[in-house]
């Protein structure tokens, strides 16, 4: 049987065409952009045809807005240490307790060597910013507002535009990690605030290590590498070419498959959900359901621990996740269900199923049948479950 991957925020397969406009690049086109001969010039002209591949998958005003880096991780931290460094007077940093650790690791170090003062928004149980702490943490000590575009473990939507303007009126610079956002849901930069984004090229058809920081014109910047005047003095070292020529065909493959993403990828998501909901007691579905990425599905099952479930299901050929990559395999629930302070007894229980658009509706079916009997039988072993009030799902409030 076919296996089903149903874990595309972790990874996404490079979509075939990507791979094909690769290629000459690692043979006929081997060129250093910089070189002033034939060889470097074409080469040179790829990367300028990938960057504004990207600016419009963003809506940005000017192509040279985007700054290559070998993926999200060296977008957020170029971000976060940049403004630190720009604005030399302001030492303060405000994000939210539901970030990626890719911008959570660094703010922590950074606390600890005495570099920044940190504040930590919550969200409600929707996975909603608390918007009055927020308000209440800008000053004019802040240097960076860092908050995510949209969660990677429950899909939740944070309204960035909106947050950037807040912390304008305070003067700091705003970065919005925006892998799980790019391709999934529209967005605009050129009649934004938004002074920095961050894209991963891996969740969305293109390869691993490749990414961008989108950073406004005029936006104060100091570059995390340095080098070579690549990337107009923002990013030393060689280009990753061939990865860059793929990641601007993704971009552009990713602005034709919108629609599909928020109609049939969309539906295939809340099919799977209502189906799962319907089917099996004492579930229910994590994040905003007003505003949440359409293929994105975190649900929490009581009484059952998720790995287990993932294991069953990866013995079904189903592949999915109980959250964020870095979290599975350790027993420490993850930081975004605990800042959500959903129920104790569905802490340990989440599973997120995260469609693309190489998924088919066969797939949802294949879950459908195969989840009822795993959770029968792993709660049939659970000694909280004999106890538990069992419950049908039909007056769930979170789900939409
Ligand atoms: C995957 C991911 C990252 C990290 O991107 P890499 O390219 O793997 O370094 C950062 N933030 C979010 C929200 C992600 O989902």
């Amino acid at each position: 049987m076919k296996a089903v991957y149903l874990d595309n925020n972790a990874t996404t397969r490079v979509d075939p065409d990507v791979v094909q406009t690769m290629l000459p690049f690692f043979t006929e086109q081997f060129g250093n952009p910089s070189s002033a001969h034939a060889f470097g010039e074409s080469v040179g002209a790829a990367l300028k045809t990938a960057r504004k591949q990207l600016q419009e998958l963003l809506g940005a005003a000017h192509d040279y807005e985007i700054v290559y880096t070998s993926g999200g991780t060296e977008s957020n931290n170029t971000a976060i240490l940049s403004a630190l460094e720009a604005l030399p007077d302001r030492s303060e940093i405000v994000t939210s307790k539901v970030e990626h650790p890719a911008v959570l690791t660094l703010c922590e170090h950074l606390e600890k060597i005495g570099r920044a003062k940190v504040h930590y928004i919550g969200v409600d149980s929707f996975g909603r910013l608390d918007i009055d702490a927020y308000r209440a943490a800008l000053s004019d000590k802040v240097a960076l507002v860092s908050l995510m575009w949209a969660n990677n473990e429950t899909g939740t939507i944070f309204p960035v535009e909106g947050l950037a303007e807040l912390a304008k009126e305070h003067g700091a610079l705003f970065h919005t990690d925006a892998v799980q956002a790019v391709g999934k849901a529209p967005i605009s930069l050129k009649d934004s605030v938004i002074d920095m984004l961050s894209l991963s090229g891996h969740k969305l058809h293109a390869p691993k290590g490749i990414g961008a920081l989108y950073v406004k014109r005029g936006a104060r910047f100091k570059p995390l590498l340095r080098g070579g005047h690549q990337e107009r003095g923002r990013r030393g070292g060689t280009e990753n070419v061939p990865a860059i020529v793929g990641l601007g065909k993704a971009a552009q493959l990713a602005l034709q498959h919108m629609a599909d993403e928020q109609g049939r990828v969309r539906e295939m998501r809340d099919r799977l959900e209502k189906a799962v909901l319907q089917r099996i007691p004492n579930c229910f579905v994590n994040g905003d359901p007003h505003d949440r990425l359409p293929n994105t599905a975190n649900i929490a099952f009581e009484y059952v621990e998720s790995e287990a479930i993932l294991l069953h299901l990866n013995r079904g050929g189903v592949a999915a996740s109980s959250g964020s990559a870095c979290a599975s395999g350790s027993m420490e629930p993850s930081h975004v269900l605990k800042a959500m302070e959903i129920p104790a007894s569905a802490l340990h229980g989440a599973v997120r199923f995260s469609f693309s658009r190489d998924n088919v509706a066969e797939d949802v079916d294949r879950v459908v049948e195969a989840l009822p009997g795993i959770l029968e039988k792993l709660r049939e072993l659970s000694p909280f479950w004999a106890d538990a009030d069992k419950k049908s799902n039909d007056s769930k409030p979170v789900y939409a």
